[in-house]
C-alpha cells in the first residue's frame, strides 16, 4: 500500500523521533522493521488520563496527570545512580519529581518551565514525602498550550525505549500517515456496522473514548479473523473445484461383515458419525471432516470402518499416526480385525523401513496395490510413497502435522482422496473454526458404556511412600501402572536441579519398593526397537510398572493398566494431563490418577485441582487455553494459526462467527474472489507469511 510520499514498507528509522539507533533496538527487541510494523504495534493497555488532578489532591499509588511549574531542579550521584529531582507546584500544592539514571532530562529541563507529567505517586524512601518516581511520560508546555489529556496508550515496551518514546513516535506516524483507503467492501461495512479502517487504526492508539476504542478493536479484530476465514474457505473451495473427488460405493457386504465382527456395538455417536462419513464419502466432493472425541471415545473404530468402506469400493486407504508406537499398535489391531476378511494391511514406519531394500519393498506393494490399508507415521507423506489408488486418508492427532502437510498428502494421487482427521485434543469450538476452519466437524461426545471415570488426586512429594504403596497394592492385585515424568535426564542447567527425571525415578523405584516387580523404562531417546520391545512387554503384562516420559501421551491402549502417577504434574498442561490420564480407565477396573506436585504457586495448584473435579476434556482445554494461551496449548507454532494482534479467539467469539459468515458468502462469489486476491496482496503485509501460506495452500 502506498500513500503519496508515505510507504508502509519504509524503514521505521525514517520516522521522526526514531532514527537508526532506536530502529536497531526496535528490530532486535520487538521485531519491528517497517512503518507498518510500528503502526501495528498496538497498545497492550490504556490509562484513563482524561482528567487533570490538582497536586494537592494526589493520593499515594494513584496514577495521575498533573500540570505545574518546575523548581529546585538538580542532579546528584549516589553510588551507581544519577538522580534528577525537581519540585512541581500548582495552586493547590507541591510534589517531588524523581528520575533515575536519565541524565539527559537534567539538560532538557529548566526551572520555571510548565510541565505536564503522567505518573504514579509514591512516598520517597528517604524523606517520606510524596513523589512521582515512576514517570510514564512528561511534556513541556509552551505558553498558552493545553496539556494532552485522554486515554493514554501503554505499549509493549523495552527497557531502553519507554512509553514516552512510543507515544510520541506513534503520534508522529499518525500525523504523517494520510487517510487510509478502506479495504473491505462498503456493503460489508454497512451490514456489520464496522468502523472505518482509518478511524480504527488511529483510535486504537489514541482513543477519544472507551466506546470508540471498543469499536476500533472490533473492526481490527474482524479484519484479522475475516482474512483467516477467507483463506480457509478458499482452501475448501479449491479442493472442491480443482480436480474430481471420489464417489465411494454404498456400504456393502464387507462393511457389514466387519461391523458385525466387532466385539461391541457402536455407540449412538459412533453410528451417527459413521453415517455422516459414509454420506461424505459417497458424495463426489472430497470429504474434509474432523472427528473430535475424547481419548477412548471410539474414534479409531469409526476410522477403521471408513477405511474398510474405501477398500470395498476398490480403493486403498492410508492411516497416519503421530508416533511409531501408535502406528505399530494400530497395525496390530487392524490386522487382527481385518485379515480374516482378506483385507491386506501394511505398515510403513521406521521399524520396517530400516534398510533401503525393506523400504522399497513396502513402496512397491503400495504402488502395485498389494496392500489395501497402509498404516504409518509421517513416513507416509514422503515423496517416494505412491499409492496406486488412494481413496481415503485418515490422520490421527492432525494438529501435530499442520495445514501444510495436510495438503501434501492430498497431492498424492490423481483423484482427490477423501480425508478424515481425528483429534482427541479437545479443541474448543472457537479454536476449531480458526485452525480447522476448512473442515466439517463431527463430535463423538459419549464414551462407550461401562467406562468409569478415573479418580484423580493431587498429592505432594512427601506422600510418595503412601502413593507407591498404593500402586504396589494395585499391581499385586493383577493390575499395571504408569509413572510419568516430565524429563528423561537431569541436565546441567541450574534450573533443572529440582526436577526428578524419569531415569532417576526409575532407578529409585526399581531398586526400592518395586525390587521384586518387573519394571520398564520408556522415553523418546531410546532406539525404536528398544521402545517397541518395552511397550510390547507392557502390553503383554510382563512389565508391571512402566516409568516413562510423555511418549505414551497419545493412544496407547493397555486396558489392564489401572493407575497412573504423574510426577511434577504442574509442569504439564491440563490438556496434556488429560491425555495422559486417558491411558488408564480403559478396561473394566476402577482406575486412579495421582498428580504429584510440590508447586507453591496458586495458579498451578488451582489448575491441578481442576483435574480432580472434572473429566470433561473440553472444559479442561478451555481452562488451559485461558490460563496459558493457544501457543502453549499446542506446544509450538505448528498449529498454522497466524499471529493475531487484536483478535482473541476466546473473547471475540461473536466477531469470529460474523467473520466466518461473511467469508462464506464472500468466497462463493466470483467477483468477490478477485477482490479477495487484491485484498490479500494488500494485507499480506498485515498478516505476514503465515497467512500467505494458508491462503496459498
Ligand atoms: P479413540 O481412538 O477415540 O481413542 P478407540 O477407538 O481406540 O478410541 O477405542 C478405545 C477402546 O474402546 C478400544 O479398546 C476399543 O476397542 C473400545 N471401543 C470402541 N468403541 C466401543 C464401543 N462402542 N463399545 C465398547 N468398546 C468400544
Ligand atoms: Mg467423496
Amino acid at each position: 500500500m502506498s500513500y503519496g510520499n508515505f510507504e508502509f514498507t519504509d524503514n521505521v528509522m525514517y520516522l521522526k523521533g526514531v532514527g537508526p539507533r532506536k530502529a536497531a533496538v526496535l528490530e532486535k527487541k520487538l521485531n519491528i522493521v517497517t512503518m507498518y510494523d510500528f503502526l501495528t504495534h498496538y497498545p497492550r493497555d490504556y490509562e484513563d488520563q482524561r482528567q487533570l488532578t490538582p497536586i494537592g489532591n494526589l493520593e499515594v499509588d494513584q496514577s495521575a496527570v498533573i500540570v505545574g511549574r518546575l523548581s529546585n531542579l538538580r542532579m546528584r550521584e549516589t553510588g551507581r545512580f544519577k538522580i534528577v529531582t525537581g519540585i512541581l507546584s500548582d495552586k493547590t500544592g507541591h510534589i517531588q519529581l524523581t528520575w533515575f539514571n536519565q541524565e539527559w532530562i537534567f539538560d532538557k529541563l529548566d526551572n520555571g518551565m510548565i510541565l505536564v507529567v503522567i505518573g504514579k505517586v509514591k512516598l520517597d524512601g528517604y524523606s517520606g514525602m510524596p513523589t512521582m518516581n515512576q514517570i510514564a511520560s512528561f511534556s513541556i508546555l509552551s505558553y498558552g498550550e493545553q496539556p494532552f489529556l485522554g486515554i493514554v496508550p501503554i505499549y509493549p515496551a523495552t527497557a531502553s525505549l519507554n512509553q514516552n518514546f512510543f507515544r510520541t513516535a506513534m503520534r508522529n506516524l499518525l500525523d504523517k500517515m494520510p487517510t487510509l483507503t478502506e479495504i473491505l467492501p462498503q456493503k460489508l461495512i454497512e451490514e456489520l456496522n464496522l468502523m472505518s479502517l482509518d478511524e480504527s487504526v488511529r483510535a486504537i492508539h489514541f482513543p477519544k473514548s472507551y466506546e470508540q476504542l471498543a469499536q476500533a478493536r472490533r473492526r481490527l479484530a474482524f479484519d484479522e479473523l475475516f482474512m483467516i476465514q477467507c483463506g480457509l474457505m478458499l482452501i475448501k473451495k479449491q479442493t472442491q473445484d480443482d480436480r474430481l473427488g471420489i464417489s465411494h460405493k454404498k456400504n456393502g457386504a464387507l462393511v457389514k461383515k466387519v461391523l458385525e465382527s466387532l466385539p461391541f456395538e457402536l455407540t449412538g455417536d459412533q453410528k451417527k458419525t459413521f453415517k455422516t462419513i459414509s454420506k461424505d464419502m459417497e458424495n463426489k466432493l472430497p470429504m474434509r471432516r474432523l472427528i473430535q472425541g475424547d481419548v477412548g471415545s471410539g474414534k479409531t473404530a469409526v476410522a477403521m470402518l471408513a477405511l474398510v468402506k474405501t477398500v470395498e469400493s476398490g480403493f486403498q486407504g492410508a492411516f497416519m499416526a503421530p508416533t511409531e508406537i501408535l502406528a505399530n499398535q494400530h497395525f496390530e489391531t487392524f490386522t487382527k480385525q481385518l485379515e480374516g476378511f482378506g483385507i491386506r494391511v501394511g505398515l510403513l514406519s521406521a521399524k520396517v523401513t530400516r534398510t533401503k531394500k525393506m523400504r522399497e519393498e513396502v513402496y512397491r506393494k503400495i504402488a502395485e496395490r498389494e496392500l489395501d490399508i497402509v498404516i504409518g507415521t509421517h513416513a507416509l507423506i514422503q515423496e517416494d510413497v505412491k499409492f496406486a489408488k488412494l481413496g481415503l486418508v485418515v490422520t490421527d492427532e492432525q494438529h501435530r502435522f499442520g495445514i501444510a502437510q495436510r495438503s501434501t498428502l492430498e497431492k498424492k494421487s490423481e483423484l482427490i482422496p477423501d480425508m478424515l482427521v481425528m483429534t482427541a485434543t479437545p479443541i474448543p469450538r472457537t479454536m476449531t473454526l480458526t485452525v480447522y476452519g476448512d473442515l466439517d466437524v463431527s463430535l463423538i461426545k459419549h464414551m462407550p458404556p461401562g467406562r468409569k471415570p478415573v479418580q484423580t488426586f493431587v498429592r505432594t512429594k512427601r506422600q510418595r511412600a503412601a502413593i507407591y504403596n498404593f500402586v504396589m497394592k494395585e499391581i499385586l492385585s493383577g493390575r499395571q501402572a504408569y509413572v510419568v515424568c516430565p524429563l528423561i535426564q537431569r541436565s546441567d542447567s541450574e534450573k533443572m536441579q529440582h526436577i526428578d527425571p524419569a531415569i532417576e525415578i526409575y532407578e529409585m523405584l526399581r531398586t526400592g519398593i518395586f525390587k521384586k516387580i518387573p519394571c520398564g523404562l520408556l522415553h523418546g531417546k531410546m532406539k525404536i526397537a528398544e521402545k517397541d520391545s518395552v511397550m510390547e512387554s507392557f502390553r503383554t503384562g510382563e512389565i508391571k510398572l512402566l516409568v516413562s516420559t510423555t511418549v505414551i501421551e497419545v493412544g496407547v491402549d493397555v486396558p489392564n493398566a489401572s493407575v497412573m502417577v504423574i510426577e511434577q504434574a504442574e509442569r504439564f498442561g491440563l490438556a496434556q494431563l488429560h491425555q495422559l490420564r486417558g491411558r488408564v480407565g480403559r478396561g473394566e477396573y476402577d482406575s486412579y490418577c495421582i498428580l504429584v506436585s510440590d508447586s507453591k504457586k496458586d495458579i498451578a495448584k488451582a489448575r491441578l485441582e481442576i483435574m480432580e473435579t472434572t473429566t470433561d476434556g473440553f472444559k479442561l482445554a478451555e481452562e488451559d487455553l485461558q490460563l496459558r494461551g493457544p501457543g502453549q496449548f499446542f506446544g509450538d507454532a505448528q498449529h498454522g494459526l497466524p499471529d493475531l494482534k487484536v483478535a482473541n479467539v476466546f473473547r471475540d467469539v461473536e466477531i469470529l462467527l460474523a467473520a466466518r459468515g461473511a467469508a462464506e458468502k464472500f468466497i462463493t462469489n466470483e467477483a468477490d474472489l478477485n477482490y479477495f486476491a487484491r485484498l490479500r496482496e494488500n494485507l499480506a503485509l498485515a498478516y505476514g507469511d503465515r497467512f500467505k501460506q494458508i491462503t496459498e495452500a
